[in-house]
């Protein structure tokens, strides 16, 4: 099955490898990559599978039981079929704000590229298949918690039109994997596993920053070569340095774009992503690396799913457009390196900034039933502005009131403010708040947004951008919670309902439902650690 497929590992071919294949953990100067073997696992056994990343891969939608079996093998890492180059990748990163020099794909295996239905190379990555030389002091592995919620986010994502690498499988591996979870002194085993994850590129920022900061020039402007000609073909491939420093401020200018329009789009369907270092952004613009991330349950800017970063909150929901601009001028500054100039590079850093001071409020606009065309008029910022401080003024459930909203707008224009209220108290997590100043502050701001729409019913055009289904954090947890039992029926349910976000899907209304009372404080519920 996998030997028949198209491999064709461009990556490997064209940039720069280690030279050694040994695997203890060094640094590597001057190479793009390390070749490195996946370790092998005692049981593999494929637990989920997605259909729709397999086909156009010219793999089975619905694997034979034998078929299974060769795909866990090969997806756990136990056996390199002919065509394969497994590698892991080379790069640094800004973590928490600081420099962390290189850090590289310490648990994450690339086993090549295939090239899919559309003739688009795409890389086949395990992550969680054993120590490369990037591992550090850690053993390379993931445990099935962390790979179950980043298979299901992965698709999640995708199907609510958010772009992200994808997830094609997940393989527990038999084997058990020691995790501190809270990093505080407790170590327990857990179930090992493996996903393989599939993507066109998983370069990211931090793939550029560690030559530039090195000084390895040469290294640098390979990156930035393969890149242009392999993920932006449409820029145009470098003729020669002078050639180059334009492309590159091409292509600086669109990561910038489409990092952009990522950013408004985890905002708009409350997405947190918790550990936004610059080895986790993609250049391609792509949601990558799910570890402690989270969904907006109460709507709180403030709110981060990671414990590693409770105290600082740098990576919180309503600073993500304001960091990464922050991590897009440090991708600035490492292509200075070659372009040499700055004023460009700061133009597009500044394009940014007036992106998102434009777009987000369209944005949101339009998840209140709003189209805006060209600026975004004064009233129309204070509305959002006004929005947001109702929101935070107790605790609402954000997904449930964006869809319960349209249920406002149908009412008889003489309606009280506690019957205007009536339709949105099912996102409450606190109704016996919603008296006094907050009934007022929430009625009033109902009236002005009703008296904004300009139709009479709203809700096709807002249940398009307002997902119902989310992977809520507890939900996340509960078919963890059933996989470490051996029940998978979960995960597969979830990763079903999640293809149609948008859509009522009668009879799965529960997963729709307010986070209950338990997963408040329950750790993988409401909070997260980077351990995974
Ligand atoms: P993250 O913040 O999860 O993206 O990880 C940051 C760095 O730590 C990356 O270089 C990862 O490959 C590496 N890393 C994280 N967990 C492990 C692990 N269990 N074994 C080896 N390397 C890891
Ligand atoms: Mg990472």
């Amino acid at each position: 099955m996998f030997d028949a497929l198209t491999w064709d590992d461009r990556f490997v071919r064209g940039l720069p490898g280690d030279a050694r294949s040994e695997v203890f953990p060094r640094q590597v100067p001057g190479a793009a990559w390390s070749p490195v073997r996946p370790t092998p696992v005692t049981a593999p056994r494929l637990r989920a599978w997605s259909p729709e990343v397999a086909g156009p891969l010219g793999l089975p939608a619905s694997p034979s039981p034998a078929e299974s079996d060769e795909i866990a093998r090969v997806l756990s890492g136990n056996s390199v079929v002919e065509g394969m180059t497994p590698r892991a990748d080379r790069y640094g990163g800004h973590q928490f704000g600081n420099w962390a020099g290189q850090l590289g794909d310490g648990r994450a295996i690339a086993l090549g590229e295939v090239v899919d239905a559309d003739g688009t190379n795409q890389t086949l990555q395990l992550k969680g298949a054993g120590p490369t030389p990037y591992s550090r002091s850690a053993d390379g592995r993931a445990v099935l918690r962390s790979s179950v919620r980043e298979f299901l986010c992965s698709e999640a994502m995708h199907h609510l039109g958010v772009p992200t690498t994808r997830a094609l499988s997940l393989v527990t591996t038999g084997d058990q994997v020691v995790r501190d979870m809270f990093y505080d002194g407790h170590p327990a085993p857990e179930s090992g596993a493996v996903v393989c994850r599939v993507a066109p590129s998983f370069t990211r920022f931090g793939t550029f920053e560690l030559p530039a900061s090195l000084g390895e020039e040469d290294l640098l402007r390979q990156l930035v070569d393969h890149t242009l000609t392999h993920d932006f073909p449409h820029l145009g491939t470098p003729r020669d340095d002078q050639h180059r420093r334009e492309l590159m401020v091409d292509l600086f200018d669109e990561v910038c774009r489409r990092t952009a329009s990522l950013m408004i789009d985890w905002m708009r369907v409350g997405f947190v992503h918790g550990v936004m270092n610059t080895d986790n952004l993609s250049i391609l613009g792509l949601t990558i690396d799910y570890g402690p991330y989270g969904w907006l349950e109460p709507y709180d800017e403030g709110w981060t799913p990671n414990t590693t970063d409770r105290h600082m909150k740098r990576y919180r929901y309503g600073t993500q457009p304001i960091v990464a601009q922050w991590n897009l001028s440090r991708l600035g500054g490492a292509f200075h390196v070659l372009v040499g100039d700055a004023t460009m590079l700061e133009a597009s850093l500044g394009s940014y900034a007036a992106t998102i001071e434009q777009e987000l409020p369209r944005a949101w606009l339009a998840k209140l039933g709003i189209g805006v065309d060209g600026i975004v008029a004064e009233p129309d910022r204070r509305l959002v502005a006004e929005l947001h401080e109702v929101l935070s003024s107790t605790e609402i459930d954000s997904t449930i009131f964006f869809r319960s909203l349209p249920d406002v707008a149908t009412l008889d224009r003489t309606a009280t403010d506690r019957s205007l209220v009536e339709p949105v108290l099912a996102a409450s997590y606190a109704p016996d708040e919603i008296t006094g100043d907050v009934l007022a502050g929430l009625a009033g701001w109902l009236r002005r947004w009703r008296d904004r729409l300009d139709v009479d019913d709203p809700r096709a055009t807002m249940d398009a951008v307002n997902p119902k289904y989310v992977l809520r954090n507890y939900l996340a947890q509960l078919a963890i919670d059933a996989a470490e039992q051996d029940d998978d029926s979960l995960i597969a349910e979830l990763h079903d309902t999640l293809r149609r976000p948008y859509d009522e899907q009668p009879g799965r209304e529960r997963f729709a439902e307010k986070r209950p009372e338990w997963a408040r404080e329950r750790a993988g519920c409401s909070m997260l650690s980077c351990s995974s």
